[in-house]
């Protein structure tokens, strides 16, 4: 039985912005200092005390992120308070851009083919821990960005890559705070009564979909037992793998939205979106088309557009040097040499001119593929000059057909019983005489090239 299925995520983010500040104060955002530490009067709900206006660069972030998503962006942005009565809130109430009277900051767009109902601003509550009472005013403040989609998803297996994408975009525009992971309400309902059952606070790309097959299935089960599913909000519990009831839906009246008096509409003109979408680098999805373009293969192609410095500097490389060969470069060799080095490509010096000079060398077969994969370990380390240090250390590839020979000769000479084991059937052999013959030339012949001259060294050795 296939069950028609909606699922939509209500996905929240922390917004990075340059001063790294809370929303309403000046307290440093996102800290990870000891408790209570940035906090004011403002964060922690001192009676009398009034929010300063809405962080400018937080709502530029939220405007960004809505532009990247597709949306309209409204005019006029105006806060409100959800009131809700619990101790990581000491005001009593959220000042967040969603609910009754809202006018979020930006509308109906659509990302990979998933509607995006709304994104909106908001601050974040304190960190609360029912266990000790303990409340951690730190996070109090702090901007979060909500994106809700459309009940668009027919599957969980479509969550995980739908996810991993929108992170990846709005990477490129720094407004995320990837470290600090994103949090999403799943909401699931089924076929033939679509009763919505929205699951609170799931907080990695696994849980979110491990969520969505759990609340799918056991959706499922209640209906083909012939109940009804019931409007709920759940939890997820992870070290049990199940969702779990948490009280039925509230309406959005139970929160007594209203606007808050403290904060003046946002009025949001047409040249600031101008200006704004002018500054928005290309999609990933739309580098990685255009990269295929080139030639470049997809799993190239979607690496190499997943980090905008690597796609930036893949950019500047791939109008020097053959693209496909640079792709495969980039992706493969340099990511690898980093990701055994545990560096991060915005973190070191790497100079484009050198990485060009390394790669045109490879392409023109100047040095082999294990001389400047030796070169590109150093170049990670620091930038110097790879033509001056090809030279200097007499790197350049062997082309010349009668050193490759004798040093062919020499290995066969060598090694008589790979010579008897390749004459004998055993084609592996053949490669032991090779890496022999790569071994004297410290990596500077090229090892397909090796691998003819000994084999009609061999032949020509036949009786
Ligand atoms: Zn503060």
């Amino acid at each position: 039985m296939t069950t028609e299925i909606k699922c939509g995520l209500e996905i929240h983010g922390y917004i990075k912005t340059p001063a790294n500040v809370k929303l309403f104060c000046n307290c440093l955002a996102h800290s990870s200092e000891a408790p209570n530490t940035n906090i004011c009067p403002v964060c922690t709900g001192q009676p009398g005390c009034k929010p300063m206006p809405a962080n400018e660069e937080a709502i530029r972030a939220v405007c960004s992120i809505a532009l990247m998503l597709g949306c309209r962006i409204n005019h006029s942005l105006i806060f409100q308070r959800k009131h809700y009565d619990w101790p990581d809130m000491p005001t009593g109430y959220q000042r967040t851009m969603s609910g009754s009277f809202s006018a979020p900051v930006g509308e109906n767009g659509s990302f990979l083919g998933i509607g995006i109902r709304e994104v909106h601003l908001e601050e974040d509550p304190a960190r609360w821990d029912p266990k000790t009472g303990a409340v951690d005013y730190n996070r109090s403040g702090c901007p979060l960005v909500e994106i809700v989609t459309e009940p668009d998803f027919k599957s969980a297996s479509e969550l995980r890559e739908w996810l991993k994408r929108l992170v990846r975009t709005l990477s490129y525009i720094k407004a995320i705070d990837e470290e600090a992971g994103i949090k999403s309400d799943v909401n699931i309902s089924i076929a033939p009564r679509f009763s919505r059952v929205e699951i609170k606070n799931v907080n990695s790309f696994t849980s979110i979909v491990q969520a969505a097959e759990y609340e799918i299935s056991r959706q499922e089960q209640e209906v083909r037992a012939g109940r009804h599913v019931e409007q709920s909000t759940m939890r997820w519990n992870d070290d049990k793998a199940r969702t779990e009831f948490m009280r039925s839906k509230e309406t959005a009246q139970d929160y007594m939205f209203i606007p808050d008096p403290d904060l003046p509409v946002i009025s949001i003109g047409d040249a600031y979106i101008k200006d704004l979408e002018a500054g928005l680098p290309e999609k990933p999805d739309q580098k990685a088309s255009r990269y295929r373009k080139l030639g470049v293969d997809k799993a190239d192609a979607d690496v190499l557009s997943s980090e905008i410095e690597l796609a930036s500097l893949f950019e500047v490389i791939a109008e020097q040097v053959n693209p496909v060969l640079a792709a495969r470069w980039l992706r493969r060799e340099l990511l690898r040499v980093l990701n055994y080095n545990k560096k991060e490509l915005a973190a070191i010096k790497l100079e484009e001119k050198q990485i060009i000079a390394l790669l045109e060398m490879v392409e023109k077969h100047e040095i082999t593929d294990a001389v400047a994969k030796r070169i590109l370990e150093m170049l990670i380390e620091k930038p110097f000059d790879v033509r001056g240090y090809v030279k200097e250390q007499r790197l350049a590839a062997i082309s010349d057909d009668d050193t490759l020979r004798r040093l062919c000769k020499e290995a066969i000479q060598e090694n008589p019983q790979a010579v008897a084991d390749f004459k004998g059937g055993n084609e592996k052999a053949l490669n032991f005489i090779v890496g022999s013959v790569m071994k004297k030339t410290k990596g500077k012949a090229r090892p397909d090239a090796v691998k003819r001259m000994i084999s009609l060294e061999l032949n020509s050795l036949e009786p």
